[in-house]
């Protein structure tokens, strides 16, 4: 068992280690050009993969669940002792600091140990003298997992791990953007799980949307853009396929002014630029009490300036570049629509190029409607707003068409428990980075989701009740 860095990249599909008739080519994001070829799956590839599922789930679904669970420890084991070797690839696919590779790497095999420790409950619903009445949870059956190229591994600890505690077989494809470290998952677990139970496959594209309709699928499990997560439930809704949907977030953080600024201006910053600001959960959107607004902009500034973006694989870098064109672009043009407007901007420095690279820029107290405000930057652009009331505050923070996540930073513990509460986002971190957990559920409110991940919410969305009913007597 292991991985062989050296070796061409391909797909799992039936326990076997397969090629696609064509390759796609694997841009690092630092240099801006491609450095490896993914395979792209053909419709034949995507069926075959299904297939090997389907074949694989009565076997695996009758497996007791002591035994699913030891091959589930087992895999974490198994990616945790990868972590080093894998990190530098993950960093020429994905962009991000070396140290932070590693980190998403052991996330994912913190997520498949932690999720494999829950149990499926039997609940009995009724026990009268006439009837007893019980709950099972069955799993789905084969299970699309879809990612997005932000945080490719450390999702795939969300879905993969309880879907498979659950009894389910998967079929995974990830963003055409950053294939090569889940391929490598695929290579990594060939002999940790009975063929079929987990397969990979990579494509363009039109491999997404062939699975959101592939009748051999039971449930997508999605993470990625609001947009294209409204397709994703386009094309499951000709086979009536459940779907979990973890999508975009425009999140509110709101500092009050009782905060040690000392101690919380870095982790605001790290809150809204961990990862190049490309995190769903990252701060969006920074509301600061009047009274320490330009304060904390000056610090966040300082933060900035001393920040070094630059190639994840350089040891002084602390923030790599975006990892697509598109999201430069987007970033960029950002910026412009606020300098245009005439709002002040302060940034911090970034390397020209080749790579996609963009400044930290922090946008100085611009309009609520302006599009920085409103929409989800996904980049290292972030507008700062001044307030000065609870009330309007918590409505400002509102007032979004995405309820993903949010932070307060307040000492008054509970005054931030009264601000958290009125929120309306699936979670709230109070004096802390947003970090999510597999012991509490993430859900996306409004047009941030549908379902829940992590937890054992996240346990039993990838199963379905199955009522028995026993008369008595
Ligand atoms: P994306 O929506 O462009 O792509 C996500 C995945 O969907 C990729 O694998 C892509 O190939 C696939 N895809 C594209 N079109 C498809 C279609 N029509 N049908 C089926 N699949 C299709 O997202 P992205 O740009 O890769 O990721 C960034 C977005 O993901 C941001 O909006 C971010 O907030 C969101 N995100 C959300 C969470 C969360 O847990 N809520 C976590 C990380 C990222």
């Amino acid at each position: 068992m292991g991985i062989d860095l050296s070796s061409e990249y391909r797909m799992l599909i039936d326990g076997q280690l397969v090629r696609a008739d064509r390759t796609f080519p694997v841009i690092n994001p630092a240099l801006a050009k491609p450095f490896a070829q993914a395979p792209d799956a053909s419709d034949a590839d995507l069926d075959a993969a299904v297939a090997a599922a389907r074949r694989a789930f009565p076997a695996w679904r009758d497996t007791p669940i002591a035994q699913r669970r030891g091959a589930i420890e087992a895999a974490a084991k198994a990616i945790f002792q990868v972590a080093d070797a894998l990190a530098p690839t993950f960093t020429r696919e994905q962009g991000r600091a070396l140290a932070a590779s590693r980190m998403e790497i052991q996330a994912m095999s913190a997520w498949f140990k932690a999720m494999a420790r829950y149990d499926i409950p039997v609940e009995i619903a009724a026990d009268t003298a006439r009837t007893r009445c019980e709950v099972h949870r069955v799993p789905l059956g084969v299970i699309g997992v879809m990612t997005p190229w932000n945080s490719p591994l450390m999702l795939l600890g969300f879905k993969v791990a309880p879907a498979l505690l659950a009894g389910n077989t998967v079929v995974i494809k990830p963003s055409p953007f950053t294939p090569l470290c889940t391929l490598r998952l695929g290579e990594l677990l060939q002999a940790t799980f009975p063929p079929g139970v987990i397969n990979v496959i990579s494509g363009g594209d039109a491999l997404g949307p062939a699975m959101t309709r592939h009748p051999g699928i039971a449930k997508i499990s999605f993470t990625g853009s609001t947009a294209t997560g409204k397709r994703v439930m386009e094309g499951a809704a000709g086979t009536l396929k459940k779907v979990t949907l973890e999508l975009g977030g425009n999140d509110a953080g709101i500092v009050m002014p009782d905060v040690d600024l000392d101690t919380v201006a870095p982790q605001i910053f790290m809150a809204a630029f961990m990862n190049t600001a490309q995190v769903c959960i990252a701060t969006k959107r920074l509301y600061i009490h009047d009274a320490i607004y330009d304060d904390l902009r000056d610090r966040l500034h300082a933060i900035a300036l001393a920040t070094r973006v630059g190639d994840g694989l350089d040891g002084e870098t602390v923030l790599g570049p975006l990892q697509n064109a598109a999201q430069q672009r987007r970033t960029f043009d950002l910026i412009e629509s606020a300098v245009s407007a005439g709002v002040p901007i302060l940034q911090g420095p970034a390397p020209d190029g080749p790579g996609y690279f963009a400044p930290v820029t922090l946008v100085d107290n611009p309009p609520e409607n302006s599009r920085v405000v409103a929409e989800e930057a996904f980049g290292p652009v972030l507008p700062l707003l001044r307030f000065s009331r609870v009330d309007d505050v918590i409505a400002r923070a509102n007032a979004s068409e995405y309820g993903l996540g949010a932070t307060v930073w307040c000492k008054d513990p509970d005054l931030a428990q009264a601000i958290a509460l009125r929120l309306e986002t699936g979670s709230v971190w109070i004096n802390s980075v947003a970090i999510p957990t597999p012991y509490a559920p993430f859900a996306g409110h409004k047009q941030s989701g549908i379902g829940s991940e992590n937890g054992r919410d996240g346990v039993l969305e990838f199963t379905q009740p199955k009522a028995i009913h026993l008369a008595k007597g």
